[in-house]
């Protein structure tokens, strides 16, 4: 028998699952880098128990590094809750996730539930890290989250009552696609008026807010108003030195997100949007994009609608956790 075949039964896996509620829970946040894997045992807060490096393009390696740093802890978990960068199809439970190739339309859960015998949860990482945040983190108290996340791309979750809103084809809160950035003209460092150009996305289309929104579309940005490249780290650290090209880029990346977020929040309804991902890090940034898309909302409010992530990179284990009390009780 080789490490893919299946060695148990689903009737093992249903009586593990029947006693899930009770008992501790592995837990992996697997991102393109790194697999971080933790537990929570009843009672206690998640505890982290190893990282690893993401094995990206092999099946067998990926299923092997994970199993096997799972393994010591495997006789006193009931069940694993996954984390993944990556769209989680609920109808089929086929991932895709573009940063880890091997996963590819496979059913994550399945395969994993088969090799381990344990019943195996996976959830998206900015539904993850929606449901951590309405729980213990920045949204805590709020009846309808939204969770951004401006991390490499942009992304996000909902979370209603306490609860993750799945739709279908597990693409709830992904106000990162769709044609929608105001292509208004721009002023370039050379003096040019000039149409902000719909950039092509990775998901077929041209305009999304992915394309503007994260990381990589402020990098892009910057190079479009200023034909030069800088990271998005130095482009928001000469913003706050008043540098003049940062400041004109960071005010037209203000301008062009926040109209759509103002809508994900007029369409939600939600009373607190927690910001993930690394430009979270920036508070400046969320001040004056939460300024932006206050001004553009229905609902007048005096207090921050956007705030930073409370929880940071322990979003993802804790989500997971969540997750999986949800798919137990
Ligand atoms: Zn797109």
């Amino acid at each position: 028998m080789t490490m893919l075949e299946s060695s148990h039964t689903s009737t093992d896996i249903q009586s593990k699952a029947a006693n899930g509620a009770a008992s501790e829970i592995l837990l992996a946040d697997i991102g393109g880098s790194h697999i971080r894997l933790g537990r929570l045992r009843q009672g206690q807060d998640c505890e982290l128990i190893a990282t690893l490096p993401t094995p990206t393009q092999d099946w067998t390696l990926f299923s092997t590094v994970l199993s096997e740093a799972a393994r010591p802890f495997m006789s006193s978990a009931s069940a694993l809750s996954i984390s993944i960068a990556g769209l989680v199809a609920p109808e089929t439970g086929q991932v895709t996730a573009a940063n880890i190739p091997c996963l590819a339309s496979r059913p994550l859960a399945q395969d994993l539930q088969s090799l381990l015998g344990l019943p195996v949860v996976v959830t998206n990482d900015a539904d993850c890290a929606a449901l951590a945040e309405a729980r213990v983190g920045a949204g805590r108290g709020h009846e309808v989250v939204f969770c951004a996340i401006l991390g490499t791309g942009v992304g996000g979750g909902l979370v209603v009552k306490q609860r993750l809103v799945r739709g279908a084809g597990g693409l709830t809160g992904e106000w990162g696609h769709g044609p929608v950035v105001n292509e208004a003209p721009v002023q370039t460092s050379d003096g040019r008026s000039v149409p902000l150009p719909r950039f092509a996305c990775g998901c077929g289309l041209s305009g999304c807010v992915d394309t503007v929104g994260g990381a990589r579309g402020l990098e892009r940005l910057h190079s479009f108003l200023h034909q030069t490249r800088r990271t998005s780290r130095q482009i928001l650290e000469a913003w706050l030195d008043a540098e003049p090209a940062a400041v004109a880029t960071v005010g037209v990346y203000v301008e062009r997100v926040s109209g759509p977020l103002a809508l994900v929040v007029n369409v939600t309804g939600a009373s607190v949007v927690p910001v993930c991902g690394g430009l979270s890090r920036c508070p400046e940034l969320i001040t004056v994009l939460d300024l932006a898309v206050r001004k553009q909302i229905l609902r007048k409010s005096d207090q921050a609608l956007l705030v930073p992530s409370q929880l940071n990179d322990q979003a993802g284990l804790i989500g997971a956790a969540y997750a999986a009390e949800a798919f137990f009780q």
